[in-house]
């Protein structure tokens, strides 16, 4: 089958990819925040739209069942990125990867005495790897979501989460302390796909990298 299956997530993700698609001709026939489908079909025959969590779209694209995808870098870093050609930074979606604490937490002089800190993230790899370089010893808590609260109710010292305007951390009385990167969403292809698929998947990544630098 020479048809396209692209992976994208609901929200940002899919908002922000639309006018991409669009320049590689390509667009959605509904849109997942009215229509409860998961496949949605396109105006092109040989291609439609998976909608998955965003930190599952790796997996469909590593297995094959998506043929490219769109995920930030957030989630690359966790899935490790195994089996993905990653062509392509789309720059959307951005946004900073960062360590925070409570307004009151003397960060530095907790990292300067070697306190051992407890920090609650989604992002358990990216938080692992980051510490680990510095030299600063943590027990990490795995959350799913909502991190902002995890300070303010004494689950952890510290959390590592996306920051964008930074006024979810204000309106919970955090601050951030540390930038640790700078996230963006890729375009990620199925190894196996670009090759058996060249010729239709070439000219829409050459239509995505034009549309990107505009
Ligand atoms: P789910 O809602 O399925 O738990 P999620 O909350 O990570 O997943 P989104 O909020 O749609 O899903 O975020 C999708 C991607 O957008 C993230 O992986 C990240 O790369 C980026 N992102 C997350 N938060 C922001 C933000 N505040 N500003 C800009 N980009 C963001
Ligand atoms: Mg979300």
């Amino acid at each position: 089958m020479t048809g396209i299956t692209i992976a994208l997530s609901k929200g940002r993700i899919f908002d922000e990819t639309v006018p991409l698609l669009a320049a590689a001709g390509i667009q959605p026939l509904e849109d997942p925040e009215t229509s409860r489908k998961l496949i949605l079909q396109t105006n092109r025959t040989d291609v439609r739209l998976i909608i998955v969590r965003a930190s599952d779209v790796p997996t469909y694209v590593q297995y094959g069942a998506a043929d490219m995808g769109v995920a930030g870098k957030d989630v690359l870093n966790e899935h490790g990125g195994i089996g993905l050609y990653q062509p392509l930074d789309l720059r959307i979606a951005c946004c900073r990867m960062m360590v925070a604490v409570r307004d009151d937490f003397d960060y530095e002089s907790a990292v300067r005495q070697g306190a051992r800190l407890r920090v609650a993230t989604k992002y358990v790899q990216t938080a692992r790897d980051h510490f680990a370089a510095k030299g600063v010893h943590v027990d990490l808590i795995k959350l799913y979501g909502s991190m902002e609260l995890a300070p303010l109710v004494g689950l952890s010292d510290a959390i590592v989460d996306l920051v964008s305007s930074g006024s979810t951390l204000k309106a919970n009385h955090l601050k951030a302390v540390e930038h640790i990167a700078d996230i963006s969403s890729r375009l990620v292809v199925n190894q196996a796909a670009l090759k058996l698929k060249y010729a239709v998947i070439q000219p829409m990544l050459d239509a995505f990298a034009l549309a990107v630098q505009k």
